[in-house]
């Protein structure tokens, strides 16, 4: 499943800079999550509940940041948001939008001990 290899990567990351940095416990895990990443948040909060038993993850929560899509639309020449990566742009209904932004899942901070 595609959300249990990101849930398995956000472990790992987790588990290094809590060796970097000397903590044991993290209380929040920050993520900016793209509206076109096609990551399904529940099943990414499930698949983090079980990556992260017996890490220093194990009782952190997750903050899910939902980070809007972007686009390039062609014909009002500017970024413009959208709901959805198929939706037309909002300002002049045109369908010639380049998508610039809204795919990247990352972790913003995390919260320790
Ligand atoms: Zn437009």
């Amino acid at each position: 499943m595609h959300e249990l290899s990101i849930a398995e990567n956000i472990v790992s990351l987790v588990a290094e800079q809590a060796e970097r940095s000397g903590f044991s416990r993290v209380r929040v895990i920050r993520l900016e999550l793209g509206a076109f990443s096609s990551v399904e948040e529940q099943a990414l909060r499930f698949c983090f509940g079980a990556a992260a038993q017996g890490s220093a993850a194990e009782e952190a929560e997750l903050d899910v940041v939902v980070v809007p899509g972007e686009a390039w639309c062609l014909d009002c020449n500017q970024v413009v948001q959208l709901a959805e990566r198929l939706a037309p742009c909002p300002h002049c209904g045109g369908g010639q939008l380049q998508v610039t932004g809204g795919q990247e899942l990352r972790v913003r901070e995390l919260e320790v001990d």
